[in-house]
This record gives structure tokens, sequence and C-alpha cells, in this order.
């Protein structure tokens, strides 16, 4: 039998769907299957009374370029939300991430100047911080340390920051301006698809034959036949059915509760108490700009990814970094396109995945380097 697609790829989540639309766009034929009952991946929300409510947690877009601007918005208009949590622990609220008015909150400081005063007498002195904890006492002390991150992070990840790489907490800028935004500056783009990402999505496949409800693993045989080349957007440890051990993931459980009023004033609140079960809850109509009497909110519980077989976290810690690398190289031994968070095992937010994803097209389909406007 001969191939009836030039693609097959395995995944409608952001990464799939950058590389099938542009193949698309290449005049190539593409088949898109997903065992999920849905496109999306991760970002899918549905629109329930009028709220985009997501499945999968809180996405806010932001991205320091435009071609990625460009490219998302050529599938959906988008507001300008912007990510900016609040922090609650034991009853108390912060401004967060670390900024002058959550310094001013706890310590009464007024000015950078008395900000990077009181900084620097509780900072501790750890010359090369290798792990989550020590990166953040060396950066801001204890106090800070216990009240917004020890708590939260031990539920997040299910072991002790001491026990997870700085990386994770590169992650949350500390300013010593007013300035709330969770994400850098040089991230001048930023908003949420109106009308929420499933639209944006379905956008994004126009065009492309989906099917859903497909576990390529399942029917690997057939569907390989499918296709010359195919692209997984999966963990790669099942491709080879965990031959070489497990890649570990760290995961959530969601609980929606549907409300009267305004629950929260805000979009995200984070619980950084270790003794609140969940991280953070999230209030959707706000998030879209959405005026309504009704609200829904999502509470998020961490799990592990042997509950829930959902794989929302790499844990990028030296063995399972050597670990992915092995079956990488398998991967590519067998000619097979692999990417995106899961794949790459690599904690990426939406605006690494489309610059990713962009130019393994633009290599498999040997066309230059800002082809598709990416
Ligand atoms: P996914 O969205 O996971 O898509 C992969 C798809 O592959 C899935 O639909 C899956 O069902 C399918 N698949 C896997 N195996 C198979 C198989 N065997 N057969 C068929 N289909 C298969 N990023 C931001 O930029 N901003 C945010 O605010 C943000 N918040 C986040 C909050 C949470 C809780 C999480 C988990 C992530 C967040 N992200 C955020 C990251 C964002 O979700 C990812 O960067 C992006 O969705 C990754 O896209 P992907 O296609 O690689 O993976
Ligand atoms: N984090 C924390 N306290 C917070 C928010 C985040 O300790 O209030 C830590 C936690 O370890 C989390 C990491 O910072 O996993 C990255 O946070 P981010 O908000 O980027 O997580 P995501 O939105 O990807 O779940």
């Amino acid at each position: 039998m001969r191939p009836s697609y030039d693609f097959l790829v395995v995944g409608a989540g952001l990464y799939g769907a950058t590389f099938a639309r542009h193949c698309r766009d290449a005049g190539k034929k593409v088949l898109v299957v997903d065992k999920r009952e849905h496109v999306a991946g991760n970002c899918y929300d549905v629109v329930t009374e009028g709220i985009p409510v997501a499945k999968y947690g809180p996405h806010f877009f932001h991205c320091p370029d435009k071609g990625t601007w460009d490219f998302v918005n050529r599938f959906s208009a988008f507001n300008d939300v912007r990510a900016k949590p609040r922090v609650n622990y034991q009853g108390r609220i912060f401004s967060f991430p670390i900024n002058l008015m959550t310094l001013h909150q706890l310590w009464g400081v007024c000015t950078p100047a008395e900000a990077e005063q009181k900084l620097a007498e509780v900072r501790l002195d750890i010359p090369r911080p290798k792990n989550f904890e020590d990166f953040i006492l060396s950066r801001v002390g204890r106090e800070i340390y216990e009240v917004f991150f020890e708590g939260y992070t031990t539920k997040q990840w299910g072991r002790h920051p001491s026990q997870l790489p700085a990386a994770i907490a590169k992650r949350i800028p500390v300013r010593l301006t007013f300035d709330e935004n969770y994400f850098p500056d040089t991230h001048v783009y930023q908003g949420v698809p109106v009308g929420g990402y499933t639209r944006m999505f379905d956008n994004m496949l126009d065009g492309i034959e989906v099917q859903l409800g497909v576990d390529y693993l399942k029917e690997r045989q057939r569907l390989s036949k499918m296709a010359k080349t195919i692209l997984y957007t999966g963990p790669l440890d099942a491709l080879y059915k965990c031959r070489h051990g497990k890649l570990e993931y760290r995961s959530l459980r969601f609980e929606t509760e549907r409300k009267q009023g305004d629950f929260q004033g805000t979009t995200v609140v984070n619980y950084t108490d270790v003794n609140v079960p969940f991280t953070r809850i999230t209030e959707w109509k706000h998030k879209f700009k959405i005026d309504a009497e009704h609200t829904f909110v999502t509470r998020e519980f961490p799990a592990e990814y042997e509950d829930t077989g959902e794989a929302y976290y790499p844990i990028n810690n030296d063995l399972n970094t050597a670990l992915h690398r092995k079956y990488r190289q398998m991967a590519d031994a067998d000619g097979m396109l692999v990417g995106g968070r899961a794949a790459d095992y690599q904690y990426y937010d939406m605006n690494m995945v489309i610059p990713a994803a962009t130019r393994l097209a633009e290599r498999v389909l040997g066309v230059g380097r800002g082809t598709f406007g990416v």
C-alpha cells in the first residue's frame, strides 16, 4: 500500500497543529490524529454558558516576536489580558510575582532602594545554587521562600524544592518595580484568544484531515503505513514501551465548579500554603473579560502521572534528561520526527512551541528560515 499522506501528525496540540498548518500551507497532504476526543491539546477549552472553561489549566499567551504573534492572530483575535496572579497565603493576599508591591505588603518597604537594602540583609550566601531551594534562598531569603515557594513547589512537584532543578525557579521573576506582569517585559505581545483556544485551533486546522479518539501507539502498524513521514508529539518512553525505564512527569487533576457572582475578583490566585491541597484557582470569566452573573472556577490539584496518565510537566533532573536523550536517539535512528513539550521533555510555554515546530517544518520541507513568517 502506498502512503496516502505526506505527513502523519500524532497530536493535535500546539506543536502538531503548527507543524500541520505549515505543511498544509506548503501544499502537503496531512493527517492529524489525537487520542483525545478533541483538538487543542492542553490548551483545550469548552465554551460553557458563554464562558470558555479550560479543561487543562489556564493558558496566557505571551511572546517576544511579532512573527509568532502574527501567526496566532491569523487564527483568532486576542484580548489584552496578561497573567497577573495573586498569592493567598494563610488568608493574606499578595501581589505576585515578587515585586515592589509584594515587598511592601510583606515588609512595608516603599522604594526600590529600601527593598534592595532589605533583600541584601535576608539573602543567603549560596555562591552557585544548584537546586530550586538554594536558588530562591540566595535570591530573596528564607521568609519569601517559605511564604511563596516552599509549600506551592512541594505540592506542585510532589518533592521538596531541594530535589528540583534551579531552572524551574528561574521561570519566576523578582522585580524591584511595581510591575506585576508574570511574563518578561520583552514579551511585548500578550493576551488570550477571544472566544477561547479551541476555536483558534479549529481555524489552525482548517482544511486538514483530523481524526480524534485515535491512539497512535495502539494502531501503530496501520497508521504508520499511511504517511511517508510521521511527527510524534507524545511522551517518548511510551513510543518504546519504556524499555529503558520510565520518564518522570508531574500531573494535575482539575475540579471545576459553577458559582454565582464574582468568586475571587481576578483570573488566578495561587495558594502557597502546603496545607491547602490545591495550588491555584482560576476564574475563567476574568480571563476572557466576560461579564456574567454566573462564574466557573477551577482548582488544580497536583497529581502523580501514573494516576492520571497525563504528562503535563517534565521533571528535568539529570537522570530523566539522560534517559530522554536515549529515547530521542532511538527516535532519530528510526527516522521518526518528534517534538513538543512531552516529546522534547522541555518545560515549553506556547511561545517556544510555535518557533520549534516551525523550524522543524522548514527543515523537513526544505524551505528557508522565515518562509512561514515565524
Ligand atoms: P500538548 O498540548 O500536550 O499536545 C500533545 C497532544 O498529543 C495531546 O493532545 C495528546 O492527546 C496527543 N497525543 C499524545 N500521545 C498520543 C498518541 N499516542 N496518539 C495520539 N495522540 C497523542 N504555556 C503558555 O505559554 N502560557 C501559559 O499560561 C501556560 N499555562 C500552562 C498551564 C498548564 C497547567 C500546563 C500543563 C501547561 C501550560 N502551558 C502554558 C504550556 C502549554 O500547554 C504547552 O506549551 C503547549 O500546549 C504544548 O503543546 P504540545 O503540542 O507540545 O503538547
Ligand atoms: N511557584 C511557586 N509559587 C507560586 C508560583 C510558582 O513556588 O506561587 C513555582 C512552582 O515550583 C512552579 C514554578 O514556580 O511549578 C513555575 O511556576 P509557573 O507559574 O511558571 O508554573 P505553570 O504555570 O507552568 O504551572
